[in-house]
C-alpha cells in the first residue's frame, strides 16, 4: 500500500518553499539591495511583533546570534554559565567563543529541558557571583517556565539567554495565567532563534536575536557590524559625513536582505505551519498512546512550538536502523554535549548527567514538518508499531 511513498526517503525535518516565497526572493534580486536593504528592517519588525518584543536584531544565523549575545552581556575569559547537555552544541560553543566556561546542569526527567532545581543545586555549590548566566533551551518546542529561571537568575545575579531555536510561537503560562511568548523578552535578557531550513521558519542561513532591553539592542546593532557606529552622539569626534568610528571589535554578521524576504514571506505562514506541527503532533500521540507507548510532555495551557516529536525506547538504535531500511530518515536530538571530545577536555565525562545520558540512549526524533502528509505520516506510525510489535 505504501510502496510508493517508500522510493523517496522521508526526512526528520524539511522546509517547505512555495510560490510566493520565491517570488519574494525574486523581488530582491530585482532589485537595488543585496545585503542591508529594507526587508531585514521589515522582517525585524515583523519577528518582534510575532514573539512579542520590544527589538529584534537579524543575525546571519543562529550560531552567530548566540556568539554576539555572549559578547553583549560581556562574557570573557574566565565567566562561567550554565547549559544544558541535550541541546545542539552552539547554545554552549557561544560561551567558548568569548573565552568563558560552559557548566552543566542535568534535564528535568519529564520535560527532558534544562531542570530548575538542578540549576539550583548548582548555583547554591558555589559562592554567589561564580556563575555569570544561565542559557536555557526550549528544547524541542516545549517552551522553558522561564518565570521560575528568572527569580532562580535575580537571585543570584545571572543573565538570561533564551535558545528559542525550537520554539518561534511556542508560549507557556506564567504563575499570573498570562501567556508569555518564548523570545518576548518578558523574563530573559535575550533570545535566540534560528532560520535554518529545519527550523520553523526558513532563510537558508540566518538568526534573530529579540529582547526588551534598549541598550542591549543597540549593542547587538554595533557588533552584527564591525563594532562600528555612525550615531553622532556616540562618537568621541566627527570628520564629516562619511565619518563612523569603530569602537570595538566586532563581527560581519548580517543577514541578506534576500534571505530576509525568504523568512519574511515564511514567517507570514508561521501560524500555519505551527498549526500543522500541532495536529502532527497530535496524531502521533494519538497512536502511540492507544500502544502504550510513552509520548512527549506538554504543560497544560501551554502551546509546544513542535520542532521534534521524539519517542524513547530501549530498542532505540535498532528502530533508527529498521525505520532507515523503510526510508524513513529519523534523527537524535541530542548527543549529550558534555561528552563531545572538545568539551572532556575541560573535564566533563560520562556519568555527569545521568539524566542526561539516559534520555539520549532512548531518544529519537520521528518525521515532523508542515509538508508531511498524513499517508507518510501514517506509515511511519505503522513501521514504528510494527518494530515495537504494538501493531
Ligand atoms: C539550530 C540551532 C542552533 C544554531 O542555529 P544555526 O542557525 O544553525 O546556527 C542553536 N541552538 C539550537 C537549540 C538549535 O537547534
Amino acid at each position: 500500500m505504501h510502496s510508493t511513498l517508500s522510493s523517496f526517503p522521508i526526512p526528520y525535518g524539511r522546509q517547505t518553499i512555495t510560490d510566493e516565497d520565491i517570488l519574494a526572493v525574486n523581488e530582491v534580486l530585482r532589485g537595488e539591495y543585496l545585503t542591508q536593504g529594507p526587508k531585514i528592517a521589515e522582517l525585524e519588525t515583523a519577528f518582534a511583533a510575532y514573539v512579542g518584543a520590544k527589538y529584534a536584531v537579524a543575525i546571519s544565523n543562529g550560531t552567530a546570534a548566540l556568539h554576539l549575545c555572549a559578547m553583549a552581556l560581556g562574557v570573557k575569559e574566565g565567566t562561567r554559565v550554565i547549559t544544558t547537555p541535550i541541546t545542539f552544541a552552539a547554545s554552549a560553543n557561544c560561551v567558548r567563543y568569548c573565552g568563558g566556561e560552559v557548566w552543566f546542569a542535568d534535564i528535568d526527567p519529564d520535560t527532558f529541558i534544562l531542570s530548575l532545581e538542578k540549576t539550583r543545586a548548582l548555583l547554591e555549590s558555589k559562592p554567589k557571583g561564580f556563575f555569570s548566566g544561565i542559557i536555557p533551551v526550549d528544547f524541542a518546542g516545549l517552551p522553558v517556565n522561564l518565570e521560575g529561571f528568572r527569580a532562580l537568575a535575580d537571585e543570584f545575579g545571572c543573565w538570561i539567554i533564551e535558545d528559542a531555536c525550537h520554539a518561534p510561537g511556542g508560549s507557556f503560562n506564567n504563575s499570573a495565567r498570562e501567556s508569555i511568548s518564548c523570545g518576548s523578552g518578558t523574563y530573559a535578557d535575550l533570545a535566540i532563534f534560528s532560520f535554518h531550513p529545519v527550523k520553523h521558519i526558513a532563510a537558508g542561513e540566518g538568526g534573530m536575536i529579540t529582547t526588551n532591553n534598549e541598550s542591549l539592542y543597540k549593542h547587538l546593532l554595533r557588533l552584527r557590524t564591525h563594532g562600528i557606529t555612525r550615531e553622532a552622539e556616540l562618537l568621541t569626534e566627527n570628520h564629516g559625513g562619511w565619518y563612523y568610528e569603530m569602537q570595538e571589535l566586532g563581527y560581519n554578521y548580517r543577514i541578506t536582505d534576500f534571505q530576509a524576504a525568504l523568512a519574511l514571506s515564511q514567517l507570514s505562514r508561521a501560524d500555519q505551519g505551527l498549526k500543522r506541527r500541532q495536529e502532527i503532533a497530535d496524531r502521533y500521540t494519538a497512536a502511540f498512546t492507544a500502544a502504550g507507548i510513552e509520548v512527549p510532555f506538554v504543560h497544560s495551557g501551554s502551546q509546544h512550538a513542535w520542532h521534534l516529536y521524539v519517542i524513547r525506547t530501549p530498542k532505540r538504535k535498532a528502530l533508527y536502523d529498521y525505520l532507515r531500511t523503510k526510508n524513513i530518515f529519523c534523527q537524535v536530538h541530542y548527543i549529550p554535549v558534555h561528552i563531545m571530545p572538545y568539551y572532556r577536555q575541560f573535564g566533563w565525562n560520562k556519568g555527569d548527567f545521568p539524566l542526561a545520558e539516559l534520555y539520549y540512549e532512548q531518544c529519537l526524533s520521528l518525521p515532523m514538518y508542515p509538508a508531511l502528509s498524513n499517508e507518510e505520516q501514517d506509515f511511519v506510525i505503522q513501521a514504528v508499531l510494527a518494530f515495537l510489535e504494538k501493531a
